[in-house]
């Protein structure tokens, strides 16, 4: 029984050290020092919330941060509320019109998208801002409401210490080219498809 434990325990040493130096060779593998892109997309929940976490980090460490969201929901969503009210290192803008998936009015989207780009263009062009995201601007590309070449052409000439989070499902071949970091929510169920109603401070 003993002899067992202690081979058990062998082989867990082992494995632990290989772990360990697995990581600390990607660790040392890893000398850039720089912003990154990250892309969050795909069809499962878990993107905007993922995004406001790093904003969240960000200002735990005191850096300014940006958010412009591309889409106006039915309800002011709590992080609206919350960044509007509550923090000093924030700028928090949001498409502030009447865009619905059910539009009517393609020639006021487009509008309200190319004013609620000039601000996330201005946040991309000052190296004050550590940590800039842009919520849902995948929808704004893929309804070409955006000029995707301007877009990708501002990204890469943003200021090198700074990260950009761009959120939204869909997000094309370009935007995947253009992050370092792309991650992909899976949706392996939604509560909303069984009947359950979005929830205040969970859902928006
Ligand atoms: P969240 O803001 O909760 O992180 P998200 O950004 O990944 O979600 P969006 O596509 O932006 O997802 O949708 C925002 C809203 O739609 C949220 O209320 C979210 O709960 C809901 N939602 C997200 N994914 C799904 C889904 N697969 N089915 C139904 N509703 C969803
Ligand atoms: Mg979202």
């Amino acid at each position: 029984m003993d002899k067992k434990n202690d081979s058990k325990k062998n082989n867990h040493k082992q494995k632990m050290q290989k772990l360990k130096e697995s990581v600390d060779a990607s660790i040392a593998a890893a000398t850039i020092e720089k912003g990154i892109g990250i892309l969050l997309t795909g069809e499962g929940k878990g993107k905007t919330s993922s995004a406001l976490g790093m904003v969240l980090r960000s200002l735990g460490y005191g850096f300014k941060v940006g958010v412009v969201q591309f889409i106006k929901g039915a309800h002011p969503s709590g992080e609206a509320k919350f960044f509007l009210h509550n923090h000093p290192d924030i700028t928090f803008h949001q498409m502030g019109t009447g865009f619905t998936w059910e539009t009517q009015d393609r020639d006021g989207d487009i509008k309200a998208a190319l004013e609620t780009w000039a601000i996330a263009e201005d946040m991309l062009k000052d190296e004050s801002y550590y940590l800039v995201v842009l919520d849902e601007l995948t929808y704004m590309l893929s309804f070409k409401y955006l000029d995707e070449e301007r877009v990708l052409k501002t990204l890469n000439s943003r200021p090198k210490n700074q990260t950009v989070v761009v959120t939204g499902r869909g997000g094309g071949k370009a935007l995947r080219d253009w992050a370092d970091t792309v991650s992909e929510v899976k949706e392996v169920k939604h509560a909303f498809n069984s009947g359950i109603m979005a929830r205040e401070g969970v859902d928006y």
